[in-house]
């Protein structure tokens, strides 16, 4: 049996390099920035007015003036207008452009209008720059605002299109099918019958999947029948860029899925790993480079195997250059064999900003209801029985 850092080797040397396509930016979200994102203008871009209110002179308010006629609107989306007497105001709405000769904003909370004079309360720190957003503090033309290697989230779209990215390079996900076996499962529509589970860890690997842009997926479901499962995945195999089965990779009567593999030319690289849980995971690479996947059937195993393997190392492939996060033990956590742990935690940042992860137990590797309380799991490493409160360690997170 083969370690996890073997695994990984093995894997990392088998996947593809995936190519790149431009993309329209509502439709890259998920998706991973192949590109650079410069700033085409300064950000902000003039300097803005962050408050409804009038724009003044700040020294002519220092000068213990609190009258000010009012000369006109700035309002948003208008060139700069001039503010020509020293004790006037223009009236100023949040987003416009700062008025010339006008150097702060008052709110509109601390004035009263009459007769068209603005009349200020006494006591009010003003300085210049009060309220106004100056130019180009945010980023200056020509600076990186989004690096290659990140994931579109909707914050960075936002980046995006602020500066006029609406087009991006990003990464062609692979089209994956994702292929469960078993005789005892239905679909989550279907009432089962009392020996009858619904299947669960497709979808959870097809949300995983779309999450991170993966557009081209889809499903299907097979018996435990050696035929039937070789006929449907010569056909998978011959149209897609890679196949994640799940079940059927352990040593049951009926666990057909290595052998059918064989069958196929899909040549192993590796069947289990020295982990818990997972570890009856198969890996291997069918003719055309593509990669295929025997994750466990068991829920828990099957999502960590897929976490922790496929969407890391297909995600790294594709360009993502995030590392996992790391979080220390909130508490101390003893594992005797000698294998590595993948354990779900929930996570939290203590007053520093550190990650602190909190062990959730689960009662057997099939408990997916306490996975589903989790925020990520934690890699604890095979060559260690036991982790003090405050060790630190990767983290995968769902999100
Ligand atoms: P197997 O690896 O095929 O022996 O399956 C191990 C356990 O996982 C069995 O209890 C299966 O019923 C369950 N299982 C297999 N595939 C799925 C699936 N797609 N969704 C939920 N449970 C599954
Ligand atoms: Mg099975």
């Amino acid at each position: 049996m083969i370690t996890v850092a073997e695994a990984d080797r093995i894997i990392v040397e088998a996947l593809p390099h995936y190519s790149t396509e431009k993309r329209s930016l509502k439709d890259a979200y998920g998706a991973i920035l192949r590109q650079q994102i410069c700033a085409d203008r300064p950000q902000p871009p003039f300097d803005r007015v962050t408050m409804d209110g009038i724009a003044i002179r700040s020294l002519t308010y220092c000068d213990g003036v609190r009258s000010f006629s009012i000369e006109g609107v700035q309002r948003a989306g208008e060139p700069a207008k001039q503010l020509t007497q020293s004790n006037a105001c223009l009236e100023a709405m949040t987003g416009a452009v700062m008025p010339d000769g006008a150097d702060c904003v008052i709110k509109v909370e601390d004035i009263e209008i009459s007769d068209g004079v603005a009349h200020v309360q006494d006591g009010l720190s003003l300085s210049p720059g009060h309220f106004v957003h100056k130019m180009g503090t945010d980023a200056c033309a020509g600076d990186t605002v989004l690096e290659a290697g990140t994931v579109l989230t909707p914050p960075r779209v936002a980046v995006a299109a602020a500066f006029g990215a609406h087009e991006v390079r990003v990464a062609t996900p692979p089209s994956v099918a994702i292929v469960s076996t078993g005789d005892e499962l239905v679909e989550a529509d279907e009432k089962p019958l009392p020996h009858q589970i619904r299947l669960s860890n497709v979808y959870a690997i097809e949300a995983g999947l779309r999450m991170r842009g993966f557009s081209n997926v889809d499903r299907h479901h097979l018996p435990d029948d050696r035929d039937r499962i070789q006929d449907v995945m010569a056909g998978l195999l011959e149209r897609m860029d890679m196949v994640l089965l799940t079940g059927g990779v352990s040593m049951g009567k009926f666990d057909y899925v290595p052998e059918t593999l064989r069958a196929l030319n899909v040549e192993e690289r590796f069947h289990k790993v020295a982990q818990r849980p997972g570890k009856p995971l198969w890996f291997g690479i069918a003719p055309g480079n593509k990669p295929v996947f025997g994750l466990p059937g068991n829920p828990v195993s099957a999502m960590v195997c897929f976490r922790r393997y496929v969407l890391h190392h297909v995600n790294q492939a594709m360009g993502l250059k995030n590392k996992p996060d790391t979080a220390s033990l909130a508490e101390a956590v003893s594992f005797t064999p000698k294998m590595a742990y993948f354990m779900p935690v929930s996570l939290a940042a203590d007053g520093s900003g550190r990650q602190i992860a909190t062990p959730l137990r689960t009662n057997t590797s099939g408990d997916f209801g306490t996975l589903g309380l989790s925020d990520a799991i934690m890699e604890l490493p095979a060559d260690k029985t036991e982790f003090p409160a405050g060790y630190v360690a990767p983290v995968y997170r769902w999100d």
